[in-house]
């Protein structure tokens, strides 16, 4: 049997591209109104081709309207449809759409089995440079957010992006400013480590993370964080697969989301899960599904939530 490390089967649904913010290493974003948002039937065309093909998790990552936009509403309103919709038709819906209210969070808790959003850094220099014209990225209004995600009993993603301009002592304050939240609240689930590489839209042309560095830095994350949140690699970022045995064998314990595009990296594409499989079967380890809501979470759900994580699994 050896060694196991998990995935998500997932598909992403993006509501719209637009986003505010402009963080100069995106690959993902339009100017606001600039991009016409999926519709409800686009949406359930694509999820209904999906049923019965072993996708588990409905990603649901979106650019941000403004909160004091006026269209910030009508915005939150389409991703709540598009969660309900997920989930009418068999799948488990985990919405990142950046910062939110406390409301707007408490109300997607209703058709959300888990959340999530990076912290990315901690440092406040990053508002000086890659982060200069993106309000949304200030680490306080990030922090708050894992803090409300707490209180509000949600199960949580976060994770950090490297390789942005940060140091490596930003590196561990990040982490241990994630290690304090869910020694608070116990709702962090899984952190991810994603290395920023270079993709061909951004404008910030620096070269991103080190790789070389990638094993020490996830080790020492095992250490900084306890023991019960999972550590996620994506294997999409990272080319080599002697190297990725190498990021497994440091301390990752879950390869994330995969389907066949990563939005955020779309110069990035993943292998199917079968090739991932074949090689870390050579190595000894197996490559297991698991479900976007951990099940020392299940009791955190709503009775409608946890018959929708029946009838998945
Ligand atoms: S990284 Fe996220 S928040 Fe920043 S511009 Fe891109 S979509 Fe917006």
């Amino acid at each position: 049997m050896g060694y196991l490390i998990t995935y998500s089967p997932a598909y992403t649904l993006v509501p719209t591209y637009e986003c505010f913010n402009r963080c100069s290493y995106c690959n993902f974003r339009t100017d606001p109104r600039k991009d016409t948002w999926i519709t409800l039937e686009d949406a359930k065309k694509r999820l209904l081709a999906l049923q019965r093909k072993g996708v588990w998790e409905i990603l649901i990552l979106s650019g941000e309207v403004h909160p004091n936009s006026s269209r910030r509403q009508k915005w939150f309103r389409h991703i709540y449809q598009l969660c309900e919709l997920a989930l009418a038709l068999g799948f488990l819906p985990h919405t990142n759409a950046g910062p939110l209210s406390y409301s707007e969070m408490a109300q997607l808790k209703e058709v959300n089995v888990s959340m999530g959003l990076m912290l990315e850094q901690l440092t406040p220099e990053l508002l000086k440079t890659v982060h200069q014209h993106a309000p949304s990225k200030k680490p306080e209004v990030r922090l708050q957010q894992l803090s409300w995600a707490g209180e509000l009993k949600i199960p949580f993603t976060t994770g950090i992006l490297l390789g942005i301009g940060e140091t490596e002592e930003d590196w561990w304050d990040s982490l241990s400013a994630i290690a304090q939240q869910h020694q608070t609240y116990h709702h962090i689930q899984e952190v991810i480590l994603q290395p920023h590489r270079l993709g061909s839209k951004q404008t910030w042309k620096k070269d991103g993370f080190y790789l070389p560095d990638f094993p020490k830095l996830i080790a020492k994350a095992r250490d900084i964080l306890p023991e019960d949140i999972a550590i996620q690699i994506p294997p999409n970022l990272i080319s080599d697969s002697q190297f990725l045995m190498t990021c497994i064998e440091a301390g990752a314990t879950d390869l994330g989301g995969i389907g066949v595009i990563d939005v955020v990296n779309p110069d990035y594409p993943h292998l199917h899960p079968d090739s991932l499989q074949a090689i870390l079967q050579a190595k000894g380890w197996t490559l297991q599904p698991r479900l976007p809501v951990y099940p020392q979470y299940y009791d955190w759900l709503s009775p409608k939530l946890q018959t929708a994580v029946n009838n998945v699994c």
